[in-house]
């Protein structure tokens, strides 16, 4: 798949400070290690609903990651998957009456538009799950050899329903985890090492979040889907050993990630709600296949709400952000109101807040050619300061305000700080003047 375009990132003068990271596993902000390579995977869309604000912040949070690297002098590899089938997009395409081929490709072009639209550096490879199965199955038939995954048989269905064919496969996460190396071994995959959940809070998680606790023939619960057989009336390519089907979806990203970046690479994102099961999962699979960690830092954004309410398609109130764009406001103004949050609170769209960024913005836009020489400077430390602290767009927004407000308008204007002060917020923020 295509990538998106960029703008280029501009170049600024000084140095930024060593960055700081909340990781998820640790519960706790840590030091990110000082590299010049730095690599990234931020688990991409399953293309319907496309762009929502939930997606915006999550793509936008982790390009303030991207964007801090690039400062402090890193070469950054960029890896997004879109997960272009999947049992949700299928679903939606027959409910609408839809090819999920052409849902797929119009929701993907979609959601490029509107992040070159929010000014969110592209990933160097932004690959498909149709593109990956050839990679994917070869992967699946490793595990197996190994011991670490299954077929399932097959059951009859219920009153009506139809029942499972034979040769579903699973991950074990027994075979798999640390627990199954017996007393004392400390492994480096273990089933909660990311979520810090126990097995009797992941069940429901599991079963909320597309996974198949009851299903029989499993032997533990929390085994994962690795490859899903071919049904009728749905799409399926060649697995070789595994018989035609289609891939899990937590198998698709670790063999992505593992193909196109470093072992373990740096920084692995998404929304909170992929914490458990699937980066969870997608870090035992990676294990199980290179006996090294997927990724060293496992770093999550908050969810979105609407009005005090939470988003959701089956609430009929999801924003999206090619609407906003449609009604004409100023896509640096969304991304404005996005940053005015912290990338990992959970936080609620409103038309205030997007109110209080356009006011923002145009005061920035207003005060930037007015600004005295020597001025532009301080508050580009302020800035590096607020992003090298796990991210805090927040705290870098209003260090501007008060900047701006301490900062008189010049008789004599500076042409350098206005320079310097339009790169710094759209280096590090993003947000072009
Ligand atoms: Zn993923």
């Amino acid at each position: 798949m295509k990538s998106w375009k960029s703008r280029p990132v501009p170049e600024l003068p000084g140095t930024m400070p060593a960055l700081q990271l909340f990781e998820t596993g640790a519960g706790k902000v840590v030091p990110l290690p000082v590299q010049d390579a730095a690599s990234l995977y931020v688990c991409g869309i399953t293309p319907y609903d496309a762009t929502h604000m939930g997606h915006a912040a999550t793509y936008v949070g982790f390009d303030l990651l991207n964007r801090a690297w690039r400062d402090a002098g890193a070469t950054v590899s960029y890896v997004q998957n879109v997960t272009d089938v999947d049992d949700p997009l299928l679903e939606r395409a027959i409910r609408d009456g839809v090819d999920w081929r052409e849902l797929a490709l119009e929701q993907t072009a979609l959601f490029r538009s509107d992040m070159e639209a929010l000014n969110v550096v592209g990933p160097e490879r932004y690959i498909g799950a149709v593109e990956a199965i050839e990679w994917i199955v070869p992967e699946i038939e490793k595990l197996m050899a190994k011991g670490l995954a299954y077929a399932v048989a097959g059951a009859a269905g219920d009153a009506g329903k139809s029942g499972e064919p034979d040769g579903d496969i699973y991950f074990s996460v027994e075979a798999a985890s640390a627990s199954a190396h017996g007393e004392g071994y400390e492994g480096p995959w273990w089933l909660g090492q990311i979520s810090g959940l126990t097995e009797e809070e992941m069940l429901p998680v599991f079963a909320e979040r597309g996974g198949d606790p009851q299903r029989p023939g499993k032997r533990h619960p929390l085994d994962a889907l690795l490859w899903r057989v071919a049904r009728e009336g749905e799409p399926s390519w060649e697995g070789g050993s595994l018989g035609a089907g289609r891939p899990g979806w937590h198998i698709e990203c670790t063999v992505i990630a593992q193909r196109f970046l470093p072992e373990p690479f740096t920084v692995q994102g998404g929304g909170s709600d992929l914490v458990f099961p699937h980066h969870e999962m997608g870090a035992g699979h990676a294990f199980a296949l290179a006996e090294v960690q997927m990724a060293q830092h496992y770093t999550h954004t908050g969810m979105v709400g609407l009005d005090g309410e939470k988003m959701s398609k089956s609430k009929g109130n999801l924003v999206l952000v090619s609407k906003l764009r449609a009604d004409g406001v100023d896509p640096a103004a969304i991304r404005l109101a996005i940053l005015a949050n912290h990338y990992r609170s959970d936080w609620f769209w409103t038309g205030e807040l997007l109110e209080q960024a356009q006011t923002r913005l145009a005061r920035w836009r207003e005060r930037m050619p007015t600004l005295p020489g020597g001025s532009a400077m301080l508050v580009l430390g302020d800035i590096r300061a607020a992003i090298a602290a796990d991210l805090d767009a927040p705290r870098a927004l209003a260090a501007i305000d008060a900047w701006l407000d301490a900062t008189a308008p010049a008789d004599t204007p500076s042409e350098l700080d206005a320079a310097i002060f339009a790169d710094t917020v759209e280096s590090l923020l993003g947000v072009v003047l």
